[in-house]
């Protein structure tokens, strides 16, 4: 593989610095601190440039841009701090559609999410279904031409700004669990559908939403009646991905320019040993998950569906990232605890957001414990792990 990036990645990327460079400079800590990661104006301004369909090809009215600039576009974003975590979800949702939805949703949904009209959220989780996302509850009941949604989700990101809600639910009761889910489109707006805040430890505003008689029509199905986990398989392919290691480029480089700058003694903490080594290490994590996700790149490019890479990626970089907060938190010492951007927080406050936020990066898109067996039974082979004895 070549390492150097091609001439369009360098053009892409002096176009996404310049863009970067002209927002309003307090974007980052204003996005972060409102929980909700996810801005309108960015987006809004993404898609006059035409970069929320940069990937998709020019005959789909797109850019044509390869993985590797869409890569550039992801890293640069990241590096800014600016969270785009709205259009990687819409466009997750378009790229499954792309491959599962129906002529329809590909000529009429796909272009609405691309052109920025329609923002999309994922309704997998449940109260009592996360890990075992097979288990939904939320009931989705034949009526007439059309479907009726029963039932509650948990953690639905997102769904307090988005349009639509990828929404899973159970069709058929009366079939093992994974046989009996079907995919919808739900529309956010529709009578019935409630959207209730949920505030995480990590800083994200995330939501409980419930479903009360909401009418969809059949249109709204994605894929085959009790088809569902096939859908959902495509949708995980395209959302586990090494993404917490755009906030550990983030924390990085907050952290090495904390690190150069003396103290009111005229000391710069890099001069302290465990600094530059928690630095160095948190640099190497930092190349290892970008590698992971050349590599994730490398499949895209071949049209290869990244499964079990994609878990090794999230894992890994998930972990990085919380292995190099809760390591800068040590070397700051007290002050590594201090909250609050513009403040006098280290670090203009990113240890402590991400020491916070860093955790929560381990469950969603599947718990490190998912990802873990998900490696172990089919990138490695080993046998399924037992269920645990009732007695045990
Ligand atoms: C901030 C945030 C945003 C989220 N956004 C979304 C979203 O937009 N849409 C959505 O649908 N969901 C979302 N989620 C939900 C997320 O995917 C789930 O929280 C996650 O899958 C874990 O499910 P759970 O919380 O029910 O925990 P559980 O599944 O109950 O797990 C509890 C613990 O048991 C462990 N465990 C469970 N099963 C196993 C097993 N088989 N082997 C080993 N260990 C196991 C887990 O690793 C975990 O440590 C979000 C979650 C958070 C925190």
């Amino acid at each position: 593989m070549d390492f150097e990036p091609s001439d369009a990645q360098l053009r892409f990327r002096t176009e996404i610095r310049q863009f970067l460079a002209e927002l309003p400079p307090a974007t980052s800590a204003a996005v972060h601190d409102s929980g909700t990661l996810h801005s309108w104006s960015v987006h809004r301004a993404m898609a006059e440039r035409g970069w929320l369909k940069a990937a998709w090809p020019v005959e789909q009215g797109g850019q044509g841009r390869d993985p590797f600039e869409m890569a550039t576009l992801n890293e640069e974003f990241a590096r800014a701090g600016i969270p785009i975590e709205g259009w990687l979800i819409s466009e997750l949702v378009a790229k499954t559609l792309q491959i599962v939805g129906t002529e329809q949703q590909r000529h009429e949904v796909i272009p609405a999410i691309l052109s920025g009209e329609i923002l999309m959220c994922l309704g997998y989780s449940e109260p009592d279904s996360g890990s075992d996302v097979a288990a939904a509850r939320t009931r989705a009941t034949r009526d007439g031409d059309g479907w009726v949604i029963d039932g509650q989700k948990m953690f639905t990101t997102m769904a307090h700004e988005a349009s639509h809600v990828f929404l899973l639910a159970r069709t058929n009761p009366d079939v093992p669990k994974h046989r009996g889910l079907t995919m919808f489109l739900v529309p956010l707006d529709a009578p019935g559908v409630e959207v209730r805040p949920v505030h995480t430890l990590g800083g994200e505003r995330t939501n409980a939403t419930f479903y009360e008689r909401v009418r969809v029509p059949d249109s709204a199905r994605v894929g085959e009646v009790d088809g569902g986990w096939d859908v959902m398989m495509v949708a995980l392919a395209f959302e586990r991905q090494p993404a917490a290691a755009g906030h550990l480029l983030h924390l990085v480089d907050r952290a090495i320019a904390w690190a150069r700058r003396p103290d009111a003694g005229g000391r710069a903490p890099i001069e302290r040993p465990e600094v530059r080594a928690c630095l160095a290490r948190a640099y190497t994590d930092l190349e290892v998950s970008r590698l992971m996700g050349y590599r994730m790149t490398w499949l895209t490019a071949r049209d290869v569906l990244p499964h079990t890479q994609g878990s090794l990626a999230k894992l890994f970089s998930s972990e990085a990232l919380m292995r190099a907060a809760s390591s800068l938190v040590d070397v700051v010492g007290a002050d590594g605890l201090l909250a609050g951007h513009g403040t006098e927080a280290p670090a203009d406050g990113w240890i402590e957001h991400e020491f916070r936020h860093s955790v929560v990066t381990t469950i969603y898109a599947g718990t490190s414990e998912i990802q873990r067996g998900i490696i172990a039974e089919r990138h490695l082979g080993l046998p399924r792990a037992q269920a645990r004895r009732a007695s045990a």
